[in-house]
């Protein structure tokens, strides 16, 4: 289950199944954000990465 967050507002949102053309699922991310309406949702995997690898 993929999760993206907005950038924004920090509002969780789940992932919108899609249907590949060689049958697996995939998950897309809202087009925007239900909370502020941001375009700018970034998948929670890379959230973390965002926040806690301050090198
Ligand atoms: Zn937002």
């Amino acid at each position: 289950m993929a999760r993206y967050v907005c950038s924004d507002c920090q509002l969780i949102h789940a992932g919108i199944p899609q249907r590949t053309a060689t049958g697996k699922r995939s998950f897309q991310p809202p087009e925007v954000c239900g909370g502020c309406g941001s375009e700018d949702l970034v998948a929670t995997q890379n959230w973390v990465h965002h926040h806690g690898g301050e090198e």
